[in-house]
């Protein structure tokens, strides 16, 4: 097979500049291609652009690819209206985006690598370890696919998805900045959370870029000797650096740093590993977010939705600002990597048509 050509969206303002000009192009075509690619249309192809000349348009089709996903399997939760792409890239890589839609508000879950090095031990994204970084084309075409799918700009983004953000800052930190032009996206920074597994060197990069996105930390567990029974030593940093590296980046941004909390039955939700979250979570004026655990084939177990809320109530007690995220689009498997995990595990899997739409759509168990 022929190498792909190379995505438009990863060119940077002045190759595409310079490319423009070496064509006799006038500045206003390059305005008007990227109305094309992030404005109302969410163009896929330079096909759809209408209003540019044929012999641009070909010339364009000849040099780059407009989008780079091409989506395998569109799921709907119809109970909560979550929304899950798998998508595949170039190299027959696949990754998962999610829309959340609660009344009033949209979110993206977007993916930031195809698998994790962190390998936390409830987590279907991390289960073969990494594959590779996403480009910034693959990270931004997840936000075009859902604006397109939306017939408007997405308006929250959550960077929660498939891999470590922080492992891949460089690639993010480009998707964000072109997605935050007025011109693009318009996706202000305080509408973007991105979530880590604690990595502090990452933490302090993330606090230096002087962008002011939230940050959440899944903390999971309050000591880090339980922490070790998460997240495999060699991508665990010490507790105490991880607080003061997200002190920092709150001194940094003025950001509120939320932690996450996946709670795992008769393991971290206890009343004194809860006291103790909540002494964390007022020393680092953080914020809480518990989220019940969802099996993807490990032996671990969410507590029962009633003990969940028990949880929740001990943190409210304590003065601790806290929500239990009972998860979305539980039944089309939209807890991180799992959609993907699914599409793995087929036997003699070679393609999308190799899946069998009711094990996908089948309870998430
Ligand atoms: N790698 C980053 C972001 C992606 S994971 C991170 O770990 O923060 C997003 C969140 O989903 C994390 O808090 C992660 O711990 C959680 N998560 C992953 N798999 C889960 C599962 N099976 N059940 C509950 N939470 C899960
Ligand atoms: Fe990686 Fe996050 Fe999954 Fe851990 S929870 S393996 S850090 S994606």
């Amino acid at each position: 097979m022929a190498d792909p050509l190379p995505a438009i969206k990863d060119m940077d303002e002045a190759a595409l500049q310079t490319q423009f000009s070496a064509w006799g192009e006038r500045p206003f075509r390059l305005k008007q291609l990227r109305e094309w690619l992030y404005g109302e249309h969410f163009a896929l192809g330079f096909d759809e652009m209408a209003n540019l000349p044929a012999a641009l348009r070909e010339r364009l089709a000849q040099t780059w690819r407009a989008f780079s996903l091409e989506v395998l399997q569109t799921l709907t939760d119809p109970d909560d209206g979550t929304v899950k792409w798998l998508c595949g890239l170039a190299d027959g890589q696949t990754i998962e985006t999610v829309l959340i839609r609660v009344p009033g508000r949209t979110t993206v879950c977007i993916s930031t690598q195809v698998g994790c090095a962190v390998r936390c031990v409830f987590c279907a994204s991390g289960r073969h370890g990494l594959v590779r970084n996403l480009t910034k084309a693959e990270i931004l075409d997840q936000l075009v696919l859902v604006s397109r799918h939306l017939g408007r700009r997405v308006d929250n983004v959550v960077v929660m998805g498939m891999g470590e953000p922080l492992m891949n800052l460089e690639n993010l930190t480009a998707a964000l900045d072109e997605a935050a032009r007025e011109d693009t996206l318009n996706l202000g920074a305080r509408h973007v959370t991105i979530s880590t597994s604690g990595i502090v060197p990452g933490i302090r990069s993330l606090a230096q870029t002087g962008r002011c996105w939230n940050l959440a930390l899944s903390l999971h567990a309050v000591t880090d000797e339980e922490r070790r029974l998460v997240i495999p030593d060699a991508n665990r940093y010490p507790l105490e650096e991880i607080f003061e590296a997200c002190a920092y980046h709150r001194q940094m941004t003025g950001r509120m740093l939320t932690l996450e909390y996946a709670l795992i039955a008769g393991k971290n939700d206890s009343d004194a590993q809860l006291a103790q979250l909540a002494a964390i979570a007022r020393r680092m004026r953080a914020k809480v977010n518990l989220i019940p655990c969802n099996p993807a084939g490990a032996a671990l177990k969410a507590p029962t939705v009633a003990a969940c809320r028990r949880c929740l109530q001990q943190l409210l007690e304590r003065g601790v600002q806290a929500t239990l995220r009972l998860s979305h689009g539980k039944s089309i498997s939209a807890a991180c990597g799992q959609l993907r995990q699914r599409f793995l595990e087929q036997p003699s899997s070679d393609g999308p048509n190799q899946i069998d739409p009711n094990q996908i759509e089948g309870k998430n168990t």
